[in-house]
Order: C-alpha cells, then structure tokens, then sequence
C-alpha cells in the first residue's frame, strides 16, 4: 500500500498540467516498512526528462539525478521510495517500456493527463515480471 498526503498529488498535478503535452517525471521521497508492506512518500522531487525526442511517450531520467535525489533522500533519513510520471493523452497504465525500466519495491504513480487537464492516476508496482495495481491511502 502507498500512503500518500493530498498536497503531494496536488503538486503532480500541477507538475502534470504544466509539462503537458510532454510527460514530465519525479521521484517519491520516503520510507518503505517491508513487515507491513507499507510505502509512505513524504516527499516528490521533479527531474527533467531526458527523453527530447519522444517527450511525448517516454521519459527518462539521468543517472546523475538518481545520485543528486538518493544523496537528498539520504540527508533526511529517507529514500527514494518509487516514481512518478504523466502519460499526456493516454491512460493511467503502465506501457511496455514503464514494465522493461521497473524496479521491484518501487511506487510507480501514473498520471493521465487530458487536453492538459491532469486526470486518473494509480499507483503501481512490479510483481515479478508484470505490474498490478498498488492500494493508495490519501493522507
Ligand atoms: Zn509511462
């Protein structure tokens, strides 16, 4: 389960409206308790997206901003705990290349946003090879 407070999506959405029509992406701050299977982000940090020439449909982010974010995570005893990101004019689910980049224990948040109006988003997580559909708690 993802716990998440309400400003936090507020602030993707926002992310997720001004970036339209190319996805925009971030990081989740926070920390992971493995006995409960419980993620609570505390925190999101946007990184640019690398991908210029499908910005649209993909994204990608440098190696150098995983150091940047993990070291900023790590400063307030926390880590990074999963993704988010904006699929513009598609569906709030994840696509072959989300599955082929996932990291199991990670949050991956998907925001559909249409006509630049920010709208479903779920959070998802890998499951060996595929993704399902992870519980969110609004805080
Ligand atoms: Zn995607």
């Amino acid at each position: 389960m993802l716990k998440i407070k309400k400003e936090l999506i507020d602030q993707i959405k926002k992310q997720a409206e001004e970036g339209y029509p190319y996805e925009i992406c971030g990081f989740l701050i926070g920390k992971i308790d493995y006995n409960t299977d419980t993620t609570e982000a505390v925190e999101i940090y946007q990184v640019e997206n690398q991908n210029k020439e499908r910005a649209n449909d993909r994204f990608q982010i440098a190696p150098k901003d995983y150091i940047k974010v993990e070291n900023y995570a790590d400063k307030k005893g926390l880590s990074i705990v999963g993704i988010y990101h904006t699929h513009p004019d598609h569906p709030d689910e994840p696509s072959a290349t989300d599955l082929m980049f996932a990291q199991p224990d990670m949050s991956y948040i998907i925001m559909s946003v249409k006509n630049k109006k920010a709208s479903n988003w779920r959070s998802w997580k890998l499951d060996k090879d595929r993704f399902i559909e992870e519980k969110v708690e609004i805080l």
